[in-house]
């Protein structure tokens, strides 16, 4: 019989080894990132453990906008490596990750709201990442469909354009990601659940599993908005809460709108897919919670907050609605690195509502400290023992609406 296409796997089943020299746990963008780029330096011996399927978690869920006009220079020059990883993503691993540098504006609405975006714009100018302000009449130009009359109750004043922004498809970024590492003999294990990590004499010694234990002297906590769960497990508390994070899409439309908008000030933030859905966001729900669960008021005043920006969007439908979780850190920006006094447990957590662009650079920084025990310079700002140290990398006038 003639076969038209030849199919594939993306990865593998495999046994689950007694013993692995590496065992990540979380199969979202960061653990899967983390085990492409230690198979890529010649650590093989690696597991993937997820307890549901990969990109389960908030991987598979995010609005997926990708830029670097943080707030501080540490965080600027944290994400603008993983823009430019992202700008090769598609070709590096085999698969069209979809990455669309459309840019992306975060829109002032109030004096003060400038004077935090000309900060921004300064700071990202200085660290060499293309960012500045534009007023009504340019961004009456770049965004035709946004209302920037003096209609709305709070108009808009002015933006900064990041011109690199953009948006990608974020199930290809895991997809891609999970069927390399696979390639390069990295074990993927979906519907894997750790439920104790064993520590003696302050070094790790395995994990125990739902499908039995496993000997290993690293592990790696990606777990995101579970990962305060696998942090109890060695005794650790994270400064971190979980609080659920929700969007919806629209039903397609016409091309319309080919810039990512946000705006802090409304709470509200929206791009246009190559399928021509509307992606709507907002903040966080203000309670700790583990729940998935999308709520109706989050839908009305968020589409309320999108009306003012678009008022074209009146009789659209919305499709879809749902849910996912972050970690929340109190500065908004990650934890990564070892743990001090516990050898072999690694923190790659804190990711809130914007990690899913960091994945790439978190994944190759991250198995780089694991591959060679040195913490890459990029990534030192960013461990745990900030909290103690009282230097806190203050990121939420930067990541707060805007993922
Ligand atoms: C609605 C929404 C919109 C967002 N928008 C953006 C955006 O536009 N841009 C952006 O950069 N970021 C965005 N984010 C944030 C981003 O999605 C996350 O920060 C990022 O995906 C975290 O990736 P991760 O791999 O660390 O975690 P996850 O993808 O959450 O993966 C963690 C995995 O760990 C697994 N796990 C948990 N406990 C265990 C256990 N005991 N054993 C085994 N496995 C376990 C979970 O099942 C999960 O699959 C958004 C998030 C949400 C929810």
């Amino acid at each position: 019989m003639l076969r038209l296409f030849r199919t594939t796997r993306m990865w593998h089943p495999r046994d689950l080894r007694d013993r692995y020299d590496v065992v990540i746990v979380g199969g979202g963008v960061h653990g899967l990132a983390c085990a492409y780029y230690l198979a890529e330096r010649g650590v093989r011996d690696v597991a993937v453990l997820e307890k549901q399927y990969l990109g389960a978690g908030a991987s598979g869920r995010n609005t997926a906008i990708i830029r670097s006009n943080y707030r501080t220079p540490e965080g600027v020059a944290f994400y603008d490596e993983s823009v430019r990883l992202y700008e090769e993503l598609s070709a590096r691993l085999g698969y069209n990750v979809l990455f669309s540098q459309q840019g992306h504006l975060t829109l002032a609405h109030t004096d003060s709201a400038i004077m935090g975006l000309r900060v921004r714009a300064e700071v990202n100018q200085l660290c060499g990442v293309r960012s500045r302000l534009v007023w009504p009449d340019e961004i009456r130009k770049l965004v035709p469909a946004l209302d920037v009359s003096d209609r709305p109750r709070y108009p808009v004043l002015a933006a900064l354009y990041h011109p690199p922004g953009g948006i990608v498809r974020h199930d290809a970024v895991v997809w891609g990601y999970a069927r390399e590492a696979d390639r390069l003999g990295a074990h993927l294990h979906p519907h894997t659940e750790v439920t104790g990590i064993d520590v003696a004499g302050g070094q790790v010694t395995g994990v125990r599993t739902t499908r039995g234990n496993v000997r290993t002297g690293v592990v790696l906590n990606a777990t995101a908005g579970f990962c305060s769960t696998i942090a109890k497990m060695v005794d650790l508390r994270l400064p971190i809460t979980t609080h659920p994070l929700q969007a919806f899409v629209t039903e397609p439309l016409k091309a319309f709108l080919d810039k990512v908008i946000v705006s802090a000030n409304l709470h509200v933030y929206v791009s246009q897919t190559d399928r021509g859905e509307c992606v709507i966001g907002s903040e966080i729900d203000p309670y700790l919670s583990y729940s998935h669960r999308s709520t109706l008021p989050f839908l009305e005043a968020t589409a309320h907050h999108t009306l003012e920006l678009f008022p074209c969007l009146k009789d659209v439908r919305v499709l879809r609605q749902w849910a996912g979780i972050c970690d929340m850190t109190p500065d908004y920006s990650p934890i990564m690195g070892e743990v001090p006094g516990l050898r072999g447990f690694y923190l790659d957590v804190g990711w809130g509502t914007y990690g899913f662009k960091a994945g790439p650079v978190s994944g190759r920084r991250m198995a780089e400290l694991i591959a060679t025990g040195q913490t890459p310079d990029l990534i030192k700002p960013f461990s745990i023992t900030r909290f103690w140290e009282d230097r806190l990398i203050g990121e939420k006038a930067a990541a707060a609406v805007s993922h």
